[in-house]
Order: C-alpha cells, then structure tokens, then sequence
C-alpha cells in the first residue's frame, strides 16, 4: 500500500491498485453512474448530450460507460452510437453484434484490419488479372 493523491480531487489516499481515485470519488462516480442509468431508463429517447447536461455529468464520462457496455440505451434511442467496424446503430459497446461475432473468432486479427474484406477482394483480383495475362 502507498500514499497517492487522488487524480480527481488531489487528496491524499492510501492507493491499493487500480485507478488512482480515492474512495470518496469513487463513490461519487457510482452515485453519477447510478443516476445517468435510472435517467436513461425514465427517458428512453434522449441524446447524450441532453443526459450530460441533466445530470451534470461529464459527456466523456457517459460514452465511456457506453464503450464498457456499463449503459445500454434503448433500441431507437436518440444516440448516434455506431459500430466502429460496420457503422451499423447499437445501444451500447463499440460494436455490433455481428461484427463482435467476427472479432472474436478472429482472434482480434480483425481489430487491427477492419478493411480486410476489401483488400481480399482487390488481391483476388489481382490474380485473376495475371492468370488472364498468362494465357494470353
Ligand atoms: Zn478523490
Ligand atoms: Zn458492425
């Protein structure tokens, strides 16, 4: 155990491991986290922003519990969450399910090279080019 300041308020607190928030504020991020899901439970349709605002919670603060998939919105909600692989609408996560589907049988393969299916194509096509060229 060491003494460290916490990264949000600056007091000094016995840091174990882990984020280095005390507890105070970690108590505090749970309260916000509690009060943005039951927020988003009584008002299905609401943008981030407008939950931000109601809540007095930071923006980034909520897109990071959506990226968690701590929050899930309502399908039709009026979020623009796309899938960062397909930009397909989702409620909550960075991906759809198809495209988690994909990564995870992929081995993650897939996370570094999104434009996978079009280069296959293109090298596809290459090589039907040269086999043209051969028989020529
Ligand atoms: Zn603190
Ligand atoms: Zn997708």
């Amino acid at each position: 155990m060491q003494l460290k300041n916490c990264s949000k308020c600056g007091k000094m607190f016995q840091w174990v491991a882990g984020d280095v928030v005390c507890e105070a504020c970690k108590k505090k991020e749970e309260d916000e986290f509690q009060k943005v899901k039951k927020y988003i439970e009584d008002n299905p349709a609401v943008t981030m922003n407008q939950i931000a605002k109601d809540c007095e919670v930071k923006l980034t603060k909520i897109q990071q519990w959506v990226r968690e998939e701590r929050l899930v919105f309502a399908k039709g909600a009026a979020i623009d969450l796309t899938c960062e692989s397909c930009g397909e609408p989702i409620t909550t996560g960075r991906y759809c399910a198809k495209c988690k589907a994909k990564l995870a049988t992929g081995l993650g393969n897939a996370i570094a090279k999104p434009v996978a299916p079009p280069e296959e194509r293109k090298r596809l096509n290459t090589g039907h080019a040269a086999m043209q060229f051969l028989k020529k």
